[in-house]
């Protein structure tokens, strides 16, 4: 017996593992995370492949982020500053906020876990969107609390009324993703306002704005930030994986009022950002040229995928981020599969309850046409 099965659920050591681990466990789904590139090329043996499935920044990295990287390589034998003093030091000033409103994370992903082991208790509930980003749920059910999921409107629009008709007594963090993934829907700055204000005591938002950098199409967006310096109720999450092309790095951070962030601090691991990351970070910040170009090319590929789904006859959501939701019936699943064995990864819906959806990250020009081109394939093949 191999040891995968002498460990599985079966065997007797699978048996005591499972009498000893937490019943909450078994509310737990594993992440379904975009497929990597090299593993379609060795399944399907393809050469050409083009990832559109994890919201990657299709410009690569920030030069000015590698050079830090580089240049911090001789001090790797020393442990990071557990701080991230110069980093925050870098953010506040960049945001206008103080370095004690800011908490560096190892990406957003570890801010969602440190914020529910922070507020969340048994039986205690969070309000979320549906559908949206899962690691809220998977925080939740970490700690063995309660999921109230709220269904987007038609057109999958926020609305900021059903939320507040969600929000209990018993409610400690509302998760609000905006733009949301895996939709590019938004919530309009006055519904975030009014939503704040009409907060009970207990309750903290958490806006995720890890996609705010490519919100240049509505004036009614904001990133949230103008909410912390005002001192509302609300948690800003960021992150260094999307728009600044970090995502292998693993860096993001929180914004919030300073009591917030010292409770947080609690529950987080002393090097939680590895050394290469903070300084990546601290370029990335002030790499304009880097940040300009991705918002571009990404605004530019939105309208190449909305003018291809318009000639196809194809439903989709208008998306204030870097990735779009189109419908593609009720063979979506197995287009989806077609894209894939033509070497483009999208992402399928059926994770989100959007059987007859996939979403597509916005790529280059050049991945954006070979991604229509063999759309338009499979469809002429299927139909
Ligand atoms: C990508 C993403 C994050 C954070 O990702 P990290 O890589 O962990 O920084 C957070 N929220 C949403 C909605 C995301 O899509």
């Amino acid at each position: 017996m191999s040891t995968i099965e002498s460990t599985n659920a079966n065997s007797p050591v699978g048996r005591i593992a499972d009498s000893r681990t937490r019943k909450t466990l078994d509310r737990l789904k594993p992440y379904s995370p975009g497929k990597p590139i090299w593993e379609v090329q060795q399944e399907l043996g393809l050469d050409h492949v083009v990832k559109l499935a994890s919201n990657e920044n299709p410009l690569g990295p920030s030069p000015k982020a590698i050079a830090a990287i580089e240049a911090a390589l001789p001090d790797l034998h020393r442990y990071p500053d557990a701080q991230a003093v110069s980093l925050r030091e870098t953010l506040a000033q960049a945001l206008e906020l103080s370095p004690d409103q800011l908490i560096v994370t190892n990406g957003g992903d570890e801010l969602i876990t440190l914020l529910s082991e922070t507020f969340l208790d048994p039986g205690d509930e969070i309000v979320v969107p549906s559908p949206t980003f899962s690691e809220y749920e998977f925080g939740a059910h970490l700690m063995d609390a309660q999921l109230v999921a709220v269904p987007l409107a038609p057109g999958f629009q926020y609305e900021a009324d059903a939320l507040l008709a969600a929000i209990t007594e018993r409610t400690k963090l509302v998760w609000l993703c905006s733009p949301n993934n895996p939709t590019g829907t938004y919530l309009a700055k006055n519904d975030l306002e009014r939503l704040l204000r009409a907060l009970p005591p207990q309750a903290l938002v958490v806006y995720d704005a890890a996609y705010s950098h490519f919100a240049t199409t509505a004036d009614d967006y904001t990133n949230g930030l103008e909410f912390v310096r005002a001192g509302l109720p609300l948690v800003v999450l960021q992150t260094f994986s999307k728009a600044y092309g970090l995502a292998g790095i693993r860096v993001g951070f929180g914004a919030a009022p300073e009591a917030v962030i010292r409770r947080i601090l609690q529950v987080k691991e002393p090097f939680n950002v590895n050394a290469l990351a903070q300084v990546a970070a601290s370029a990335a910040i002030y790499d304009i040229e880097h940040l300009t170009a991705s918002r571009e090319v990404n605004a530019r590929g939105r309208e190449q995928l909305y003018a291809a789904f318009e000639q196809l006859g194809l439903n989709y959501a208008e998306s204030l981020s870097n990735f779009v939701l189109v419908e593609l019936g009720e063979l979506a699943e197995r287009r989806y599969h077609e894209l894939m064995a033509k070497g483009v990864i999208t992402r399928y819906g059926g994770a989100w309850g959007l059987e007859r959806h996939i979403r597509v990250s916005v790529g280059t020009e050049e991945e954006n046409k070979f991604f229509i081109d063999c759309l338009t394939q499979v469809l002429e093949e299927t139909s």
